[in-house]
């Protein structure tokens, strides 16, 4: 299940300090320490998976538990009514820096399209 090696494992393990704003048995949801958006919140399964490329069959169901979570995520952070952006980064031109996947809910602000 956890990684000592992979700070999202630590993160969902308390291991890492980090502003959770919500979790169940299958997903952690907690502040990015580095906001890009007035919303910005990271959406984990505990469990690892170090990317999108490296989903199987198996993690359809963890992946839709992701986007229930963004969903209720972002009704409680107030940002449902103006919009936000569901985000996931695999590999090294999208910007991955983390090796376990995370969905990212940025709202809060106008988003500009395309991305940069
Ligand atoms: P990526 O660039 O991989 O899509 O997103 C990684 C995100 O994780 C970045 O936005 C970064 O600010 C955030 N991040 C990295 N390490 C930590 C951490 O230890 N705690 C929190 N709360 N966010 C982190
Ligand atoms: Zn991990």
């Amino acid at each position: 299940l956890g990684q000592s090696n992979c700070i999202f494992c630590r993160v969902a393990a308390g291991d890492i300090e980090a502003k959770l704003v919500r979790e169940d048995e299958d997903t952690v949801a907690f502040r990015d320490m580095n906001p890009q958006a007035p919303t910005h919140v990271l959406i984990i399964p505990r469990r690892h998976i170090p990317a999108v490329s490296a989903l199987s069959a198996e993690d359809a169901d963890i992946v839709g538990k992701l986007f229930l979570a963004a969903k209720d995520v972002a009704r409680e952070a107030g940002v449902e009514a103006g919009g936000y952006r569901l985000v996931m980064n695999n590999g090294a031109d999208a910007g991955q820096s983390v090796d376990h996947i995370h969905l990212h809910v940025l709202g809060g602000r106008h988003l500009g399209w395309p991305p940069g």
